[in-house]
């Protein structure tokens, strides 16, 4: 069996060069879930659904991005393994991303909102930014309620994190009518917390 490794994607509108995984079947040992969907790894990393730049300070997605090597281990060692994983835009450039696109279609929407909320539970910027700012706090509740109005309750994919939003936002009645039926680990933590009230974000389950 072949080492999975990291592919090089190249900024479409400045050229600059990042790492990042294809989709992986499965996560590796040492894999920490999160109740949001998010995940931390040891050797891997999630790639973001738009990746900020930080040569021309734009937003690319994986799919708009050009793909130039797909190398295997020699070949990454040897050539590509200077280059930086790919990461989400910061939480400012997200902001400013959502204010700018006045008329963005509701998928890349989706993608900045959860974006901007993942960076404020998994980033210590992001983190301090709605601890400490007020306005910033407002801002991001607004983009909660949007995000899980755009999010579908009939997408499988799409329900856990609904559900998830519903309860960070303290809805917790309407992450419980969500969840009614649903039998996984990860409905299980979630309505767990529910119930108790609880809002914070919960580590799910860690793979060692
Ligand atoms: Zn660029």
């Amino acid at each position: 069996m072949t080492e999975e490794m990291p592919v090089v994607i190249e900024c479409p509108s400045c050229g600059e060069r990042y790492l990042i995984w294809p989709a992986m079947s499965e996560l590796p040992q040492g894999t920490t879930y999160y109740s949001d969907g998010y995940f931390t790894s040891d050797n891997k990393w999630r790639t973001p659904e738009i990746i900020g730049c930080v040569t021309c300070e734009l937003g690319f997605t994986p799919q708009n991005g050009k793909i130039i090597a797909t190398p295997n281990r020699e070949e990454f060692l040897q050539h590509w393994s200077h280059l930086k994983p790919a990461q989400p835009p910061t939480t400012g450039a997200l902001v400013l991303e959502l204010r700018a696109r006045k008329n963005m279609d509701t998928t890349m929407e989706k993608v900045l909102r959860k974006e901007l909320w993942y960076s404020t539970s998994h980033t210590t910027a992001g983190k301090n930014l709605l601890e400490n700012n007020a306005k910033f706090k407002n801002f991001w509740n607004d983009s909660m309620v949007q995000l899980e109005a755009l999010l579908d309750r009939n997408n499988p994919a799409e329900l856990l994190l609904k559900a998830e939003a519903d309860r960070q936002l303290g809805h917790y009645e309407q992450c419980l009518e969500l969840l009614l039926g649903e039998q996984s680990n990860m409905a299980e933590a979630i309505r767990n917390a529910a119930q108790r009230e609880n809002c914070t974000l919960l580590v799910i389950a860690e793979k060692k």
